[in-house]
């Protein structure tokens, strides 16, 4: 077991004590020595990631820790482990990341003896990438600084499982996902993210190899995000760019391997129309729409259907029947075995704890069977299975209680604590809650909040995020405040995510307008960002297909799906989104909500229950005087 040489104080320049760590600590050791599940909720500042890695490290066992953003998994490999590396000499971690970070040796080998190349840039990258894969210990493509975000080139040579051969590939014993295997199996520490946790998870239970191995205890770092995750891996989806990298596919390996095989290449043509004509039976216009229809659209449209399938059937037959059949061949017949699998569960499934929608984003089109409630299939292949799951986060708790997190979540009888911040809230923070403005329900919600919008930004002197429920209403108040405030604005979806918080951050006095992806995850300390203004409370769109189902499912179960589950979701988003402020004891900072409900509706109390303790104003003039000492 690895030992701490010196105690840590001594070692670590920036550190103070913290009463809530310390306790932190202490409640994660009890759960591992008692071998029990805990739930611990750390306000932001109480420095939860040591609190838990320390009593891992010193009870010696492996030990799993699973992040919600690469972000945080990188910081905690990164920075925290080479800290406490010094501390415990013995102490051994393993990053990983999903098999489309890695290199696979055997792509890369193909796509150089029959090159398939766009172009000198593709030549150039492709000899670059070979050098790096003679000398690289990880294949990762994260040391590749010319790899360019969307290469198509990386997506032809990666380690994706959907094309990987396993242990009949000729590169096996030195493949960059055996080693990282191997790594995670020596460690004491394996640090994932959540997305790879459910994959492998989800996987694990249809008996494909798992990446990871086995462990004694899990934590799941931004705990909150688990329900999501795991509903996104224990669903299906089929769409029709997984019918065009089946095709794609297929025909890089008939090349790769110099095979001549009309019949195939015939099969994935047909596939390829057939994929065509199904999906475009699906009307235009983006967004999420339920597909509880789904027999009358098979009644209508039975005939593109079976064709489809048809055609999946068509292509698997033909590639069985090449003489000469390398095992990628028969990896791209299993796959269009699965995929004939997923159509069929997809739209034709009876089973009632799921739900069927589809969606249409950008080009792509989506079907999808998700599970409406995860607590089951959670309880029985997760809390179960490990003796001791830690779940943290600075935001499980609502009303003062983890109720909620538990019945989404399906844990029986764990430890709970909630450790306060290390922040002084009242001091730090001031809530502003308008009472003026309209219902945001109401047409004319948008003009009055962006004039209050604009007021405030002149208060706080810019230095905000504006954050939005949706996208409409966020393009309407920019449009509305741009033409009455002097300050730089941005605008989300003009640029991407990290280039437009790079901004946010370099430029002085900056406003920024928002939607859902920038309420989580995002750090920007210091005077640079001085407001957070959120429009409205962030109830989940009633009409989302989830959502609704688990609202019906709930109603049904003779629960009360608004205070059950409605209010609780949109309390932590909230608590979430007013966290962007307050990110280090120096902070200091407004908080506006412009949504009355939250103090003229009885269900507001939660709430105000839940968030911190902000020093409270419905006045401007409040705002303005607190304004002029941040
Ligand atoms: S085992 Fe799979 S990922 Fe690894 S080199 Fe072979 S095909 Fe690629």
């Amino acid at each position: 077991m690895p030992t701490a040489k010196t105690k840590t104080p001594r070692n670590h320049p920036q550190y103070e004590f913290r009463p809530s760590q310390l306790e932190m600590a202490e409640a994660v050791e009890s759960a591992l020595e008692n071998r029990r599940h805990l739930i611990a909720e750390a306000g932001t500042g109480t420095g939860k990631t040591l609190a838990y890695l320390v009593p891992i490290i010193r009870s010696g066992r492996r030990v799993v820790i699973s992040t919600g953003t690469k972000n945080l998994q990188e910081q905690i490999f990164f920075k925290d482990i080479p800290f406490l590396n010094k501390l415990f000499p013995g102490l051994r971690a393993t990053l990983m990341k999903g098999r489309q970070n890695y290199l696979c040796r055997q792509k890369l080998y193909d796509i150089e003896k029959q090159p398939a190349l766009s172009g000198l840039e593709e030549v150039e990258l492709v000899g670059e990438i070979r050098e790096w894969e003679k000398r690289t210990e990880t294949g990762d493509r994260a040391e590749l600084e010319n790899l360019p975000d969307s290469s198509d080139l990386w997506r032809q040579i990666d380690a994706r499982r959907e094309t990987c051969t396993g242990q009949k590939c000729a590169q096996f014993e030195r493949c960059f996902i055996t080693w990282m295997h191997q790594r995670a199996a020596e460690s004491n520490l394996i640090i994932v993210n959540h997305h790879l946790f459910f994959a492998d998870l989800a996987l694990k239970q249809m008996e494909f190899a798992s990446l990871l191995p086995d462990y004694a205890a899990l934590v799941f770092d931004e705990a909150h995000e688990m329900e999501d995750v795991a509903t996104r891996y224990f669903g299906l989806q089929v769409s029709n760019y997984r019918v065009e990298e089946l095709a794609r596919d297929t025909e890089a390996a008939l090349r790769q391997k110099q095979l001549d095989a009309r019949e195939v290449m015939r099969a994935v043509r047909e596939m390829r129309r057939r994929g065509d004509l199904f999906f475009e039976l699906f009307p235009k216009g983006e967004g999420r729409s339920s597909f509880t229809n789904r027999e009358a659209f098979l009644d209508a449209h039975r005939g593109d259907y079976s064709a489809l399938l048809n055609a999946l059937e068509g292509l698997k037959t033909e590639l069985k029947r090449l003489k000469e059949r390398p095992e990628e061949i028969n990896r791209l017949a299993e796959r269009a075995g699965e995929l004939t699998e997923a159509f069929g569960f997809v739209l034709e499934s009876k089973e009632r704890n799921f739900v069927y929608w589809w969606e249409r984003r950008g080009r792509g089109v989506f079907l999808e069977a998700s599970p409406i409630d995860v607590s089951a299939i959670l309880r029985e292949r997760l809390f179960d299975k490990v003796e001791t799951v830690i779940l943290t986060s600075a935001t499980l708790a609502v009303g003062g209680t983890f109720d909620f997190l538990k019945r989404r979540l399906g844990l029986q009888q764990p430890q709970e604590k909630i450790f306060a911040s290390h922040f002084n809230y009242t001091e730090q923070a001031l809530l502003y809650t308008p009472q003026h403005l309209p219902d945001p329900r109401e047409p004319n919600f948008a003009a009055a909040a962006a004039v209050e919008v604009g007021e405030i930004l002149k208060a706080s002197r810019g230095r905000a995020f504006v954050l939005f429920t949706s996208r409409q209403q966020m393009n309407e108040v920019y449009q509305r405040v741009r033409p009455h405030v002097r300050f730089p604005l941005l605008l989300q979806g003009t640029a991407p995510r990290t280039s437009l918080l790079d901004r946010f951050r370099r430029t002085p006095h900056a406003v920024l307008f928002a939607t859902s992806s920038f309420w989580q995850g995002v750090d920007v300390q210091g005077q640079q960002l001085s407001a957070v203004i959120i429009d409205r409370l962030p109830f989940a769109v009633p009409t989302d297909p989830v959502v609704s189902a688990r609202v019906r499912l709930i109603n049904e179960d003779g629960g009360n799906a608004f205070t059950d589950y409605q209010v609780p979701e949109a309390v932590i988003s909230l608590k979430q989104g007013f966290g962007r402020l307050i990110r280090s004891v120096n902070d200091r900072g407004l908080l506006a909500l412009l949504d009355h409900r939250m103090v003229r509706k009885p269900y507001g109390k939660v709430f105000f229950e839940t968030l911190p303790p902000y020093k409270r104003t419905n006045v401007l003039e409040e705002v303005k005087n607190f304004m002029r000492k941040c």
